[in-house]
């Protein structure tokens, strides 16, 4: 089979070995129709060339069978308005900023009205039959428990799902940012995100330090020299730590950087920091989560964040999530400790507390264990009810078989993409990602020569293509394994490379 030489050759670090006609339908269709996922597309909705044309609702979702490679069935004439181009599914690369509807989204919101709209408050505390959803009560839980896999926890118990990923890194840093006159700097890198960048910059101003000497941005390599590489060597992320740890009170990072794709190697930088005595390694996990494998119990992570619209498809602003080591999330009995517990310092809400007293309203705060104690909120049901399914396609399979597929379809799009650089005389194109498939996710970022942005991007909306653009010249390609094949990214291939073609 070739799908599985492909990725373990992958997975041994080796050259995948393309074969001379891989730039063709048919091999795609080949390696498509040995991949074990295949049927995962069948439980999204993507969004088709017709569908993305619409300027209002028409009381349906995008034809959900719509198929990029055959036009129409022949029976399904009543879905079609135009030709039956505008029932192909669109090529949709853009999970790295908002994942694709889960069909059983749908199932969960309906589930979660009906039980709201048949017995108002008792939601709370009742599982009904039949449901696909648990008590109100239960939900952020159930959520955690269906999330170990993605995150790589020790249980449930270190992960709470709840706000958004910007409230829950400054809920994290009023934990785990704790700086003193001389430990006082926080260490991260030279392009965060910028919501992490103000996150960061305004703890630190909280505390009344100064952003200029407290914040400390490691530069990518080839900020030195000529080349203009965007990259970040765990060597140079190693080197920031010894020259700060004796000042440094918090390593946070992107477990995958936004905008250039690296995948840092988070086991090594973690434990490097720690044995130099930087006392908490936190991660960013925007654009790692539900991409790459991650094993954050092992890895002994103090705290990480991560958001669940982007690979984890729980729709437009969802409700994100926290991990918190479980050294870090214990209650004791201590008759010396305020009202009688000791547990790790955070700022608290009535959620955070153990569902034994919670509603005891006794304003005696008194966590549960875990994660979970970190929590402030009721959180919002029907936030949760689109999260519990969008996880519940990730539980039809294991984070350890989509990354393989992740392998060798991004392997595939750089070995096409390759194809079409080399047929022009000028490069028309430089992909910033690592080339080594172990130093990234799903995502390729793509550095077009100038002027060739605006052109590339039309040809791409004419194609049915939906990707990223980031100004002023990259475009971010996310061949998300869950609803992309190898098909999808022939095709968003042949787009691109005629595009290039005719511009050049
Ligand atoms: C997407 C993303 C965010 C978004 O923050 P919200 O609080 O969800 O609006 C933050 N940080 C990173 C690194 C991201 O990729």
């Amino acid at each position: 089979m070739e799908f599985q030489t492909i990725v373990e050759r992958l997975r041994a670090g080796q050259d995948p070995k393309f074969p001379a006609n891989a730039n063709s339908l048919e091999y795609a269709a080949t390696l498509s129709s040995q991949d074990p996922l295949k049927h995962l597309k069948e439980e999204f909705i993507l969004p088709t060339k017709g569908s993305l044309r619409k300027k209002g609702l028409s009381g349906t979702a995008a034809p959900a069978n719509a198929s990029h490679t055959s036009s129409s069935n022949g029976t399904s004439s009543s879905l079609s308005h135009g030709d039956d181009d505008d029932e192909k599914s669109s090529i949709y690369f853009v999970g790295n900023s908002l994942g694709a509807q889960p069909k059983a989204v749908r199932r969960y919101l309906d589930a979660q009205l009906e039980t709201w709209a048949s017995i108002g408050v008792g939601g709370h505390f009742t599982t009904w039959e039949n449901s696909p959803l648990v008590a109100w009560q239960d939900m952020s839980a159930d959520c955690a428990r269906k999330s170990v896999d993605l995150v790589g926890a020790a249980s449930a118990d270190e992960i709470v799902m709840m706000n958004t990923i910007t409230a829950n890194l400054h809920l994290m840093m009023a934990s785990f940012y704790k700086p003193t006159e001389k430990r006082h700097k926080i260490i991260l890198e030279w392009k965060p995100f910028p919501s992490d960048f103000y996150a960061i910059e305004s703890q630190i101003q909280w505390h009344g330090l100064d952003p200029a000497k407290s914040m400390v941005q490691i530069q990518p390599d080839g900020s030195n020299n000529d080349d203009e590489s965007f990259l970040i060597s765990t060597e140079t992320i190693l080197a920031a730590i010894d020259e700060h740890a004796d000042e440094t009170a918090l390593l946070l990072l992107p477990g995958v950087q936004y905008y250039s794709g690296q995948l840092f190697d988070m086991a090594r930088i973690t434990k490097y920091a720690q044995e130099k005595g930087i006392p908490y390694v936190g991660w960013d996990l925007a654009h790692a989560a539900g991409n790459v494998e991650l094993r954050l119990h092992d890895w002994n992570v103090d705290f990480a964040v991560w958001c669940t619209y982007k690979y984890i498809n729980a729709g437009p602003g969802s409700i994100a999530g926290a991990f918190v080591h479980e050294r870090h999330g214990t209650v004791e009995r201590d008759p010396d400790a305020i009202h009688g517990f000791r547990h790790r310092h955070r700022l608290a809400g009535w959620y955070g507390e153990d569902k034994s007293v919670r509603f005891d309203m006794a304003n005696r705060f008194q966590p549960t264990p875990g994660a979970g104690g970190f929590q402030v909120s009721n959180p919002s049901a029907v936030d949760l009810a689109s999260l519990s399914a969008a996880l519940s396609v990730f539980e039809k399979t294991r984070m350890r078989e989509l990354r393989s597929k992740s392998l060798a379809l991004t392997a595939y799009a750089q070995h096409l993409l390759d194809d079409i650089g080399s047929a022009t005389p000028t490069p028309p194109f430089r992909i910033i990602t690592p080339r080594d498939p172990a130093q990234r996710g799903c995502q390729l970022s793509v550095l077009l020569r100038p002027g060739l942005l605006e052109q590339v991007g039309e040809a791409l909306q004419e194609g049915g293509v939906v990707c990223d653009q980031r100004k002023p010249d990259v475009i971010r390609v996310a061949p998300v394994p869950l609803y992309c094949d190898f098909v999808d990214v022939y095709n968003f291939m042949s787009i691109l490379g005629r595009a290039i073609a005719t511009t050049s």
